[in-house]
């Protein structure tokens, strides 16, 4: 690693953004007593003073971004798009898109986040930082060109990749192991034959009947998506088996320029929003196993970007967890570790294997019959 050390993006005013009162991801209605909803911030605020605490932050260097431009938005998105999540939030309240509430601070907090994404994607190319990683809000994943959703306002990481597209980049892997699936980046990719997008999510969980394994993308991007739906249920074991089996191969096959990850933490065993059991050792494994592979074939180009985490508690460890291994430091203290790490399941199952092996014996990029296609 060169001596600047990697890159850490952050800003204040992500923090600000707040989709309202509401309980969990619903805001409030009939039935709905005001609680707080998801993706309010200040659980991020407490997820960077923890890797400050830690002294963790002193391996980065501090970075600021500046708010994304209508030129970079446009990349992925349309104008009636850009125009309606700014006026909701010029409102103060309100829907941008499909469960994307949004306050005063958003529009210019989503800016921020993209801003952070695009920045560190030329940090990285520039060699001006070997590695970066985004603690943004609000989440890109789920957002589509014409539609914000879910929590999502802009799509973070698909303009990051756009813009390294337009500097000249040739291929460009994305993974993306939010426990959700990111529709909007598969969406987006979904044709480019120079883009492979990876999900590794939980099957069946959001967007309903999203992310199968038969969906490998379309056109000239015909084997460029790849999406790995681990059953509810999955741990440690199933999830370094992913990389291993199906990650890594994949994007040995591909042969990436740049690695760009949507490293959301609602895998973690206490995230109220998801069904899977991944600890910090973990998400530890999984940043330096893909920070080992962009070296290998990216030039050691990557890019990390929060998405999902919505355990107040847990969150901020499975963050420094990350932030760990980016800044090439072992794996950090896990108080909560022990209520996970022995439950039964986290070693890899059979029936997690399956999904495993299919997309060995299937995916064109893995298969042999797909061997064309590469
Ligand atoms: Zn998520």
């Amino acid at each position: 690693m060169s001596r600047t050390g990697p890159a850490w993006f952050s800003h204040e005013l992500c923090f600000w953004h707040d989709p309202g009162a509401g309980s969990g991801y619903v805001p409030v209605g009939p039935g709905v007593e005001p609680l707080r909803q998801h993706a309010v911030d200040p659980d991020l605020r407490r997820a960077e003073g923890l890797v400050r605490l830690s002294g963790v932050l002193e391996h980065f260097v501090r970075r600021t971004p500046t708010p994304a431009t209508d030129e970079d938005l446009l990349l992925v998105h349309t104008p009636a798009h850009v125009d309606r999540v700014e006026a909701a939030s010029a409102l103060g309240a309100g829907d941008a898109g499909v469960y994307a509430q949004v306050n005063h601070h958003s529009a210019l907090a989503a800016r921020l986040a993209v801003g952070a994404c695009v920045q560190a994607v030329d940090d990285v190319l520039d060699g001006r930082h070997p590695r970066a990683y985004c603690l943004v809000r609000p989440p890109g994943h789920h957002a589509e060109p014409d539609r914000a959703m879910a929590l999502c306002l802009y799509n973070n990481l698909a303009v990051a990749a756009r813009s390294a597209q337009r500097r000249g980049v040739g291929r460009v892997l994305v993974l993306d192991w939010d426990v959700h699936h990111g529709n909007g980046l598969q969406d987006v990719f979904w044709s480019d034959p120079d883009v492979l997008y990876v999900s590794i999510h939980q099957e069946g969980l959001f967007p309903p009947g999203a992310g199968l394994v038969t969906e490998t993308g379309g056109g000239a991007g015909a084997g460029r998506t790849l999406n790995v739906p681990l059953p509810a249920g999955s741990g440690h074991g199933a999830y370094l088996a992913a990389i291993e089996q199906v990650v890594a191969p994949a994007a040995r096959a591909f042969g990436p320029d740049l690695v760009l990850v949507a490293a959301g933490v609602d895998a973690g065993g206490h995230d109220p929003m998801g069904r899977m059991m991944a600890t910090s050792r973990t998400f530890h494994a999984m940043t330096t196993a893909l920070c080992e592979l962009a070296d290998e074939l990216a030039g050691g180009r990557i890019v990390l970007a929060h998405e999902g985490g919505y355990s107040a508690w847990y969150q901020p460890t499975l963050v420094l967890a990350t932030a760990c291994a980016v800044a090439g430091l072992p794996a950090p203290p896990d108080p909560f570790l022990h209520s996970l790490e022995h439950l039964p399941g986290q070693q890899i199952r059979p029936h997690q294997t399956r999904v495993l092996q299919f997309l060995r014996d299937h995916h064109p990029l893995l298969s042999t019959e797909g061997a064309a296609l590469r």
